[in-house]
């Protein structure tokens, strides 16, 4: 299966907001960030909450920071932002029109148990398999047709574990995700709580359904300083995502613990599976822009790996060949599609 993603990288395109691109030329990626992220109850109802200051005011936000980060040396993002989590491809699509950016859009679900009550009776029928299970039929939609009637097609399938681990419906979430990434090729990326660990419990089920794990992304394991638990997640098959620079909240390491910890991994050895990404959004209505209000530190954006984060890892002995494999071949190789298996 290994073989198989070094091989196709080479010739393979992938989607984005602008169309399929060939994966060589993605460029540096940032592995798991959010382009808008809003509360559907704003989205359909409240548009003077998702957009203070109009919705064109954010596609120039958007424009702006694509413009930022193309300037700055990083040309693609993977944008994590599945259903429950405020996607608006249209506004991206904007956006990203005069850019020489390229923007993967995922499809999955974003929630930590829940689920709305459509899912509650459309599940697979008696005899169905998984693949009638409405999230599976929402899946293959965003991947194999686009999303929302844009014509733009997922390249991922985003999948949370959180605090409360692997309930019934977090189960039947990743279960759909593995039956749909097989039936597509499309690789999987998570949201994890790395303190609980639960990225074992996701690989396990994964496994369970048939899944070559380095096809999967265990996201947020940059929010874990246990070096133990990182390397297991690795030598199991996946790429970790150390995904969150610049988020700073009670409990998670700050900037200079997670560089050290993806500096100890890669003198290990372990440069080929770990990928880097902040986990932040260019607009959203869950939290005021104002850090002040926000809680969250003003330099928590998408420009923080390029303008401080790289120079501290060469500071911490990763060279330049490695930086360039977390930011180039590896995201590469991870999002070119395998065939169905
Ligand atoms: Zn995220």
């Amino acid at each position: 299966m290994e073989e198989d993603h070094e091989v196709s990288t080479k010739d393979v395109a992938v989607e984005t907001v602008r169309g399929p691109r060939p994966i060589s030329e993605l460029g540096r990626v940032l592995s798991h960030e959010h382009v808008v992220m809003l509360s559907d109850w704003n989205q359909l109802e409240y548009p003077e909450f998702a957009f203070p200051e109009g919705r064109d005011a954010a596609v120039r936000k958007i424009n702006t920071r694509l413009k930022e980060l193309k300037a700055a040396g990083i040309d693609s993002m993977i944008d994590c932002t599945a259903c429950g989590h405020g996607r608006d491809i249209a506004l991206l699509a904007e956006a990203n029109r005069d850019v020489d950016f390229n923007i993967v859009v995922s499809t999955g679900i974003y929630t930590y148990d829940e689920l709305p009550f459509p899912f509650k009776r459309f599940g697979p029928g008696p005899g169905e398999g998984r693949e009638q299970d409405l999230m599976a039929r929402m899946f293959l939609k965003d991947i194999r047709e686009g999303i929302a009637g844009s014509g733009i097609k997922a390249g991922a399938i985003k999948v949370c574990t959180d605090r409360q681990g692997v309930t019934p419906n977090i189960d039947r979430i990743l279960r759909v995700a593995a039956v749909v990434h097989r039936m597509t090729g499309v690789p999987i990326t998570t949201h994890t709580n790395a303190a609980g660990k639960v990225g074992l419990d996701q690989q396990r089920i994964f496994a369970e359904e048939g899944v070559d794990l380095a096809c999967v992304t265990i996201g947020h394991s940059g929010d874990s300083s246990d070096l133990d638990y990182l390397r297991s997640l690795m030598e199991a098959g996946s790429m970790i995502g150390a995904d969150r620079f610049g988020f700073v909240m009670p409990g998670q390491p700050g900037l200079d613990q997670r560089v050290a910890t993806v500096a100890a991994l890669v003198r290990d050895g372990f440069a080929d599976r770990i990928v880097l990404s902040h986990d932040a959004t260019i607009h959203t209505d869950w939290w005021p822009d104002d850090p002040e209000r926000s809680g969250f530190p003003a330099d928590w954006t998408q420009l923080l790996i390029p303008q401080e984060v790289l120079p501290r890892l060469a500071k911490a002995g990763v060279s330049e060949a490695d930086i360039e494999k977390m930011l180039v071949a590896n995201p590469a190789r991870w999002l070119a599609p395998v065939s169905p298996y």
